[in-house]
């Protein structure tokens, strides 16, 4: 995976907006079904990844009723926002530029998917809006916050309720740029410290 700010590819500093990232297999999923030209198998294609870093676009997560077993509903909203949309559409940009570069001549045949030339904006958003799915980071949905109405406090006591702390993915107020792990390893770790047994 490499990180990269939309300011310009040799841009170092400050927080990346997009990134793109390579495995070694044909992208198949229910919307890109294997064919003829990518078949399921390991090795006989490549996919770039591409995503964005810090979408703004904000989903939701409801109960839809008052027993434990009644399904939440959880709507992503995914690409809400034009900052998303546009975000995203650099990325692909940039996922293609890296998939069409000199250094990749020997491994490439063709571009399958989007496949073609230029794309319109207009296209590049419908590839992307099939394309796209979760990098199953979800968090937030219990975040911690030094307002009365945020759920937890900054020290992981849920509010409320004597005794309680809440320990994981879902303090985190907004979504880390990166792979979110690290981050609720560190929160494990702090809490740990905080409260020895
Ligand atoms: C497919 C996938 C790939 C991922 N890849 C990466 C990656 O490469 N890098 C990265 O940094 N992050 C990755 N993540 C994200 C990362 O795994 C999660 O963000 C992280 O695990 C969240 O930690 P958590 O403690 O909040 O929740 P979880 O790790 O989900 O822990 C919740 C625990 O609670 C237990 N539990 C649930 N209900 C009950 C119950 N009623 N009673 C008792 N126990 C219960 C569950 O069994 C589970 O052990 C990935 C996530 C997925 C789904």
């Amino acid at each position: 995976m490499t990180y990269l700010s939309l300011a310009g590819l040799s841009q170092t500093e400050g927080a990346a907006d997009i990134v793109v990232g390579c495995v070694v297999g044909p992208s198949i999923s229910d919307a890109f079904p294997p064919s003829e030209r990518a078949r399921a198998v390991p090795g006989e294609a490549y996919t770039l990844l591409f995503g964005v870093t810090n979408p703004s676009s904000r989903g939701s997560l409801r109960i839809s009723g008052p027993d434990i077993d009644d399904a939440p509903v959880i709507d992503p909203r995914y690409l809400d926002t034009a900052h998303d949309r546009a975000a995203f559409r650099a990325a692909l940009a940039h996922a293609r530029l890296v998939g069409a570069s000199a250094e990749l001549d020997g491994w490439r045949d063709e571009e399958l998917l989007p496949g073609g030339d230029a794309m319109s904006d207009t296209e590049a958003d419908a590839f992307i809006a099939r394309a796209a799915i979760t990098h199953h980071h979800p968090v937030g949905t219990l975040r911690m916050g030094s307002e009365d109405h945020a759920p937890v406090t900054p020290d992981l006591r849920l509010r409320g309720l004597e005794g309680v702390h809440v320990v994981d993915a879902s303090v985190i107020p907004s979504i880390t740029a990166g792979p979110v792990h690290a981050a609720v390893l560190a929160i494990a770790e702090s809490f740990a410290d905080t409260y020895p047994a």
